[in-house]
């Protein structure tokens, strides 16, 4: 078994929307990557949550999103996950 810091898990899991907006500094670019890089659980719930993030915005593009809505798609997101674990 690979030992895996589960604080920077939820470090990561707390930036990804960071992430994947490119509103991250260059340091926590770097730390975000290179966990993706070693945590697969987090690199794949960041393709998922990455496609999904895209996919809402590609629907609401047309319609206004209420402030904090994104917001709150997130917070069901990472509630969702912390409850499913990985397969
Ligand atoms: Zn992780």
């Amino acid at each position: 078994m690979s030992e895996i810091d589960h604080r920077s898990c939820a470090q990561v899991f707390a930036r990804l929307d960071d992430y994947v907006d490119r509103e991250l500094s260059a340091d926590d670019l770097e730390q975000v990557q290179k966990h993706l890089e070693t945590c697969a659980m987090c690199a794949s719930e960041f393709r998922l949550e990455g496609q999904l993030l895209r996919t809402i915005r590609g629907k609401v593009r047309r319609i206004a999103m209420p402030p904090g809505f994104e917001a709150r798609v997130w917070k069901r997101i990472n509630a969702a996950s912390d409850r499913t674990g990985p397969e």
